[in-house]
């Protein structure tokens, strides 16, 4: 199923970026000004939550204001909510916001209770800068015998983890540690691009495995492919396999809680300019992605387009008040003239997305299906599951469809109907 993607000679169309030899240091957003806290929870009136404008927030400190739920932030900054609003998501989701204002006094006392247990990782990891997916461990019915540490990025242009295995390799090794006691996993490795492969051999890692730079090689399901031999079917996911993928900077941060005592709450972000110049930038999650354009010296003109994430998978932005979150990789500016709009055209067959495709999806035939809405059908006739998520068939589209989002929309309307299908029946 998995064909590398080749251009006309036969080699790769694109290539992840390698850092410089020493990557500069990290630049950090010292002072947000205002950090705003996200809770998966819908909010519809005051009453729901114990928090009140006014009330005083540490870093670090657990908030869990809702009097019906036990979901809760860990916040990433010290200083007082000012306030507490809905705030949309994407694909209709609804979290609920607090603005906290900083205070210039930062306090952030240790924690005292953790202990190498999968309940202390939930209770103050879970939403840690990198996302550690801890929700793949413990599940006995889908057991995981191996955890990979990736330490590359998916998108092009984004340096996020491979800075992190470039610069935090000790947080690493001790993450590797206490995530092997809490877990009771098997086999952990790690991955790297493989131009750096020399120099991983003392992570405590059992097995150390070299990525290609072709992109989309840092993509969970071709790394699995190509590094371990392992082909996931479609449909199915790594952790059915027995693989739970962590990002290098998540475990970082892991290994980072237990030396200090200190919840982690800085996320390294690629900054992608409109030259195209990439920096990694270290932000208080929460932090305004216009305030780290605004510390990075990016102006933005009217129809400049900001991107979540990097330039093959990410998302346009509707405002620069959006936040950096755990899984907040890369934010990219494109100036308008650089901008390629989407279109209503129709697809006219040149088959373009179906040679990019790394899967060798029928592209072409699938966004039929989902332009017209039919998820179900498109899935089935055309292969949808075995998308690896690299974007590239929007990339090459000469029609400009936007492929990419259609098959995002699809499978998160799937998956949806799929959880309804098999939640308990409530009667
Ligand atoms: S995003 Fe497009 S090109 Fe990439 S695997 Fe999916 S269908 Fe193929
Ligand atoms: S690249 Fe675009 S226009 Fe060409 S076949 Fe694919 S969907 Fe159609």
């Amino acid at each position: 199923m998995m064909k590398q993607l080749q251009g006309k000679s036969g080699a790769s169309v694109f290539q992840y970026a390698l850092l410089p030899q020493a990557p500069l240091p990290a630049v950090t957003i010292a002072d947000p000004g205002k950090a705003t806290l996200l809770i998966d929870q819908t909010y519809e009136k005051k009453s729901q939550v114990d928090l009140t404008e006014g009330d005083a927030v540490q870093t670090g400190q657990k908030l869990a204001p809702f009097k019906d739920s036990e979901a809760y932030v860990i916040s990433s900054v010290t200083g007082k909510v000012s306030a507490i609003y809905p705030y949309p998501g994407d694909f209709g989701k609804n979290f609920t916001a607090f603005d906290i204002e900083v205070a210039a006094d930062d306090v952030a006392p240790a924690v005292e209770d953790l202990e190498p247990t999968m309940a202390s990782l939930r209770t103050y990891l879970v939403d840690a800068p990198g996302k550690p997916a801890l929700d793949l461990l413990g599940d006995p019915t889908r057991p995981i015998h191996t955890i990979v540490v990736s330490g590359v990025d998916t998108d092009l242009l984004v340096a996020s983890n491979q800075y992190v295995v470039r610069t935090e390799i000790d947080a690493i090794a001790k993450g590797i540690e206490i995530l092997k006691a809490a877990s009771g996993v098997e086999t952990i490795a790690i991955a790297v691009p493989r131009d750096l492969i020399a120099g991983f051999g003392h992570t405590g890692a059992d097995e150390l495995k070299a990525v290609s730079l072709d992109y989309p090689s840092g993509q969970p399901k071709l790394i699995l492919y190509h590094a371990f031999g392992i082909e996931v079917p479609a449909g199915k996911t790594c952790a059915d396999m027995g693989y739970a993928f962590f990002s290098a900077e998540s475990v970082a941060n892991i290994g980072k809680t237990y030396e200090t005592g200190q919840v982690p709450v800085e996320k390294m972000v690629t900054l992608i300019d409109k030259q195209g110049q990439v920096k990694v930038v270290a932000a208080r999650l929460g932090t305004p992605v216009a305030a780290i354009l605004g510390a990075a010296g990016i102006q933005t003109g009217d129809r400049d387009r900001l991107i979540l994430g990097g330039p093959m998978t990410g998302t346009a932005l509707y405002d620069a008040k959006q936040v950096v979150r755990a899984d907040t990789d890369a934010i990219m500016v494109q100036d308008a003239a650089d901008v390629t709009l989407v279109s209503d055209y129709s697809c006219i067959n040149c088959g373009e997305c179906v040679r990019s495709c790394p899967t060798r999806i029928q592209v072409n035939m699938l966004v039929r299906f989902l332009e017209a809405g039919q998820y179900e059908d498109g899935a089935e006739l055309y292969d949808l599951h075995s998308c690896v998520d690299c974007g590239l068939c929007s990339y090459v589209c000469v029609a400009r469809i936007p492929i990419y989002q259609y098959i995002r929309l699809a499978k998160y309307e799937l998956a949806r109907v799929n959880a309804v299908a098999e939640a308990p029946d409530e009667q």
